[in-house]
């Protein structure tokens, strides 16, 4: 009845599609009056959209607008998978969301390979994330000058910062002059968060800092000046890192390869330079793998990382060599973007797959529990980008698909 009620005030605009959280005082209310009004008007069924565990009121404010349900992904696990890192050590099953054939069963080949030759071993070399104010400046002079103002001004800007967070810390300051114009590149160290609401927050307070203590002429034209670069493909991600700039290696047992991988070292490592290195470098690509966003992907999307960051955070270089008999692999991601707080890892299903790995929530000390995700995550891709490389050498990638993604039901 009272459904019925708000749906008709709904209709008859006394009530905002838009704001309907507000106006019932009830998230979940909200949600499923939405829903119904959408059924209703576009003679549709939502009914399983609308069936989740998601508490809308948890969401609200956070996550989503116009919530009107939830759209289910079905989550595999590839493992276990032996990973040596300087914080994940162990074995780990790796929680992939995917509805395309063959990718767990890709990556858990592939695990199954490196652990059998003795794990990967993962490191995350570098560990910032990155904000670029733009400022405008008459000319260039007086850009060079603010570029050396701000250089010589990190201290103040650190302290600005600290002010508008617990676990964010500026590390360094990279000016870039265009012209009159002038890129400050904020880079934070943001605990286990991905920490981009985080660097935003305090990349603001430090460009008012910068508005009301420049002596010379210098405004900020907008926050995010794209030389962070968020989101989109750049060069700059790839050359200073974002996020972890993290390695994974691993040597794969020439009798591993036989075995489990049903190929030859050689061969592999043979797809690798002509495929990866120079069929990307023919393409003019700027990332040199075979697929690290099938994995990178599946995982953020069951761990609850931002999904529009798979375009940099599956940016990077696939290097094979032989080692006598064996095959050695690495893979390098330098802008893998990842949280365990913060963003969509708070929602309960993510939450889940971050404990699988144990890697939910803050770490201890803080930004350890991010740092080991980040490992895991990179020992994964080594995991899917051997196997793949493999089923190219033994040209069983053809039947795969047909077996895992062609089903007859
Ligand atoms: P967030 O949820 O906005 O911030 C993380 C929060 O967790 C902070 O309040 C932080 O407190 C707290 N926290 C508690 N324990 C922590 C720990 N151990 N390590 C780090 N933080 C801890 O998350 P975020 O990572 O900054 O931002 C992610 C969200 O930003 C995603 O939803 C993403 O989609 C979105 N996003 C925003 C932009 C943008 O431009 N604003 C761009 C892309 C994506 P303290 O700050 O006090 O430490």
């Amino acid at each position: 009845m009272e459904l019925e009620e708000k749906l008709q005030m709904l209709e008859a605009g006394e009530l905002s599609f838009s704001r309907l959280e507000e106006q019932l005082g009830n998230p979940n209310l909200a949600a499923l009056v939405r829903r119904k009004y959408l059924e209703r008007k576009l003679n549709v069924n939502l009914s399983a959209l609308g069936s989740t565990i998601i508490d809308f009121k948890e969401l609200y404010g956070r996550n989503i607008e116009n919530a009107i349900g939830a759209v289910q992904i079905p989550v595999g696990v590839a493992g276990p998978l032996r990973v040596e890192g300087d914080y994940a050590k162990g074995e780990f099953y790796i929680p992939l969301a995917t509805t395309e054939g063959a990718l767990v069963a890709s990556v858990n080949r592939g695990a199954k390979a490196v652990t059998l030759s003795g794990g990967a071993r993962a490191k995350v070399l570098r560990d910032g994330m990155a904000r670029a104010p733009l400022f405008w400046t008459p000319s260039i002079e007086e850009a060079a000058r603010f570029a050396e103002w701000a250089r010589r001004n990190v201290e103040a800007f650190r302290a600005a910062a600290k002010e508008t967070t617990r676990h964010g810390e500026l590390l360094e300051v990279q000016p870039f002059v265009v012209g009159n114009l002038v890129w400050l590149r904020l880079v934070f160290r943001t605990g286990d968060a991905m920490g981009m609401n985080m660097v935003t927050i305090a990349s603001d307070r430090i460009c008012k800092l910068v508005e009301s203590s420049y002596d010379g002429e210098a405004s900020c034209i907008a926050l995010s000046g794209n030389m962070c670069t968020d989101k989109k493909p750049a060069a700059i991600n790839r050359l200073l890192g974002r996020g972890k700039y993290v390695v994974a290696e691993a040597v794969v047992k020439a009798q591993v390869v036989r075995e489990v991988l049903r190929t030859e070292p050689h061969l592999i490592h043979y797809v690798n330079s002509a495929k990866n290195l120079l069929g990307s470098a023919a393409a003019g690509s700027v990332s040199f793998n075979a697929h690290y966003a099938n994995i990178v992907a599946a995982i953020f999307l069951a761990t609850g990382q931002d999904a529009a960051q798979v375009v940099e955070s599956s940016m990077g270089y696939t290097w094979t060599e032989m080692r006598g008999e064996d095959l050695y692999i690495s893979v390098t991601l330098p802008s893998l973007e990842v949280g365990t707080v913060g963003g969509g890892t708070r929602l309960p299903t993510q939450r889940e797959a971050l404990s699988l790995m144990g890697a939910a929530g803050s770490g201890d000390p803080p930004g350890a529990n991010a740092l080991k995700f980040a490992e895991i995550v990179a020992s994964a891709v080594l995991a899917g980008e051997l196997n793949l490389l493999a089923a190219i050498a033994a040209g069983h990638l053809a039947r795969a698909h047909e077996r895992f993604g062609r089903a007859k039901h």
